[in-house]
């Protein structure tokens, strides 16, 4: 799922602990996230102003990334006829394409936000044949709205990150912990690192079998 783009990025064994062990534990930032892109998704959805068609929960697919998801936000602006617009087929004219990707919380230093936008990007030139330069993520808590560029770096971190997805998830790899300061924001420490006891490892077993009695 084009999603895990963001958590491989963050953390590989975050990624795998979700997508290959299918493990998850929600915490307050992971149900205000729900929260917010239930608002955004309200299912899918297009709205048609002048010269501007809006795309919600767009389903998205790029078969060089191996990836498919879903766009929360597709703008369609018509344009003049160019390398960066194209054409759609129940509407006339030509047509800019403005991706806008809805977060929690604010900007963050790093770019797991903005492999996942980029690999949006992908998905949508893929789709409509067409050169996407920027996107914006929006976030929730400043309500800022930031352009990402997507230059060569960032699309070659994205094409990097998608195949070491694909690596760990056909040989069902998790790697192993690595400590960073975003574990103590991350739902699943508890799994990655459960805590164990001061006492035994026998104690520890029995407990777990037998209980405390
Ligand atoms: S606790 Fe840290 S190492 Fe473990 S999955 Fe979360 S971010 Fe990764």
């Amino acid at each position: 799922m084009l999603s895990g783009i963001q958590h491989i990025s963050f953390c590989k064994r975050q990624w795998a602990l979700i997508h290959v062990e299918k493990q998850w534990v929600e915490n307050v930032r992971t149900i205000e996230g729900q929260i917010l892109h239930e608002k955004v998704d309200d299912s899918e959805f297009t709205e048609k102003r002048k010269g501007l068609i809006v795309s919600r929960a767009m389903p998205i697919v790029s078969y060089t990334l191996g990836l498919y998801g879903i766009a929360d936000v597709v703008e369609f602006i018509s344009t003049e006829k160019g390398e960066n617009s194209t054409t759609l087929a129940k509407h006339k004219g030509f047509w800019h394409i403005n991706l806008v990707e809805y977060k929690r919380g604010k900007a963050k230093n790093t770019d797991c936000d903005k492999v996942q936008l980029c690999a949006q990007a992908i998905c949508l030139e893929e789709m409509f044949n067409v050169k996407i330069e920027t996107g914006n993520l929006y976030y929730g808590e400043t309500r800022h709205r930031l352009e990402v560029v997507f230059d060569e770096e960032l699309r070659n971190q994205t094409f990097e990150l998608a195949k070491l997805m694909h690596y760990l998830f056909k040989k069902g790899i998790t790697p192993k912990a690595e400590i960073q300061k975003g574990c103590k924001m991350c739902s699943l420490v508890d799994i990655c690192m459960p805590k164990m006891p001061k006492s035994s490892a026998e104690k520890y077993f029995k407990t777990a079998i037998y209980g405390d009695n």
